[in-house]
């Protein structure tokens, strides 16, 4: 298997136009068209990691965080980023990186925190909007089912966990043909009238390219019409955090304790709320600017890696803060990563690192 199929099965999982505009996930270093001798999954690469991933004889590293962020002048072996990047490029292992794509995609990063929580009627706790668009295209009655598959194929009709979405109205199309068309029906140079079916769907805004492409191709017409609407609907199933609910309230010592237990947490950093705790929102990692959606949505705890003091403030009437490190509450990211490549690229030797990559100790 080349390393690009491992990339390719990344990103029909977490499509990289779902990362934050911050962001620099995908793939960091390396030539993706070497065969993959397997690949080191970890949260953060360090030069622990890559000397992990030569011993083991791995060519590829898939991070959750992205070892480049910014971009580089020189590559001197300044830093650990630079000396990182060339032991891989020495060593012929490609980084590649599935970050807030990852944070943002269903069933991603956060899904699998809400997993260990044992959280249920989990959904995305702010969704992504401006993702979406609908095409409206007119086809011959005769073809709207071949153009209506298409359309699907390429990933258009899919809302919440339904797919081949669409609405069809039934309609007459007229053109005239003029000098040098090739008219599937109707003569050059007459009014033609056409029986056609207006199909409506829906897309990401990210797939226009491959969408079009495909109309283009299953449209028996040498110009179908079509028409792109920018909607401003949120994308429920793609968004930051998650929202969900214990089956029965937990105290709140009962949720703390199993917070410190599941993520092995050696200090719970918490707030003064008092209460019982049944809906909890979350997100992995540097959370904290969802806490007043967490408090809009009535959640009873809010469950992040990362809270600063001042935002501790204010919310103790509100909410239940819980703030478990960075690292704690992303390292189940790793488990994530693996079932994504174990399942679309079977037989491709996988690790999960044994290196404790937090730079954060406790005492
Ligand atoms: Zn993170």
């Amino acid at each position: 298997m080349k390393i690009k199929e491992i990339v390719d099965a990344l990103e029909r999982f977490a499509p990289l136009p779902l990362q934050d505009g911050f962001d620099n996930a995908g793939l960091q270093v390396g030539l993706t068209d070497a065969e993959a001798t397997g690949a080191l999954l970890c949260l953060d690469v360090t030069e622990a990691v890559i000397d992990e991933a030569i011993e083991l004889g791995f060519n590829v590293i898939v991070s959750h965080h992205p070892l480049l962020f910014y971009g580089m002048k020189t590559l001197t072996g300044k830093n650990y980023v630079e000396r990182c990047v060339i032991k891989a490029v020495q060593h012929g292992i490609v980084l590649y990186a599935a970050h807030t794509n990852l944070d943002n995609a269903p069933n991603g990063v956060n899904f699998k925190i809400a997993e260990k929580l044992g959280l249920r009627q989990i959904r995305i706790l702010e969704p992504k909007r401006d993702f979406l668009l609908k095409l409206v295209t007119f086809v011959p009655r005769n073809q709207a089912d071949q153009v209506r598959k298409a359309l699907f194929e390429a990933g258009c009709g899919c809302i919440g966990n339904y797919d081949s979405c669409s609405f069809n109205l039934n309609g007459t199309g007229t053109f005239k043909a003029g000098k040098e068309t090739h008219p599937y029906c109707g003569e050059i140079g007459e009014m033609h009238k056409e029986d056609e079916v207006r199909i409506e769907t829906i897309l990401p805004k990210y797939l226009t390219g491959r969408v079009i492409h495909s109309l283009i191709e299953s449209h028996p017409y040498e110009e179908p019409a079509y028409d792109l609407y920018p909607l401003s609907n949120e994308w429920s199933q793609v968004g930051s955090g998650i929202i969900g609910e214990y089956d029965e309230p937990l105290t709140k010592d009962e949720f703390l304790s199993q917070v410190k237990r599941i993520f092995e947490v050696e200090c719970v950093r918490y707030n003064n709320w008092q209460g019982k705790i049944q809906k909890v929102a979350l997100c992995g990692g540097a959370g904290a600017f969802l806490i007043e959606k967490a408090v809009a949505e009535n959640a009873d705890a809010f469950l992040t890696g990362e809270i600063k003091y001042h935002e501790f403030f204010g919310h103790e009437k509100e909410i239940l803060l819980t703030e478990i490190g960075h690292f704690e509450s992303e390292q189940y990211t790793v488990e994530l990563l693996e079932s994504i490549i174990k399942k679309m690229c079977g037989g491709l030797p996988l690790k999960q690192t044994t290196i404790h990559t937090n730079p954060i100790n406790y005492m």
